[in-house]
């Protein structure tokens, strides 16, 4: 099976999520697999709990969004480490390989369609 293109996706997806990430998030330091949001901004004066209030809920919505971006990231770099082994495009539940029109639309999969259904 032909994979360049497919590389090529996995590429530009992991660039954009990588520049998503580090707009509301900092790579943790001792392991750059796992990303941190932001911490709040908490030199606010001490005087308005509103703000304060606000601030903490934004970082948990920053903390939601990051954490989906990372797991997205984690696949796309995960599936970018195959396609370099050469175990890229096989099934992890059954060993078989992964339909191409699956890998087409979503280049990181890592199960068969059959697979995806019933993750047993
Ligand atoms: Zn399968």
């Amino acid at each position: 099976m032909d994979t360049s293109h497919l590389k090529n996706k996995l590429e530009a997806e992991l660039q954009k999520l990588e520049g998503e990430l580090t707009s509301i998030g900092e790579r943790n330091p001792s392991n750059p697999a796992d990303w941190e949001a932001i911490a709040p901004d908490m030199n606010i004066p001490a005087a308005d709990p509103n703000e304060v209030a606000d601030s903490i809920e934004e970082y948990e919505t920053r903390s939601g969004e990051l954490k989906e971006l990372e797991i997205r990231y984690n696949e796309v770099k995960g599936a970018l480490e195959r396609l370099e082994k050469g175990t890229y495009g096989i099934c992890r539940i059954g060993g078989e390989p992964i339909e191409p029109e699956r890998l087409e639309a979503n280049p990181a999969a890592t199960t068969c369609m059959k697979h995806l259904e019933n993750p047993k």
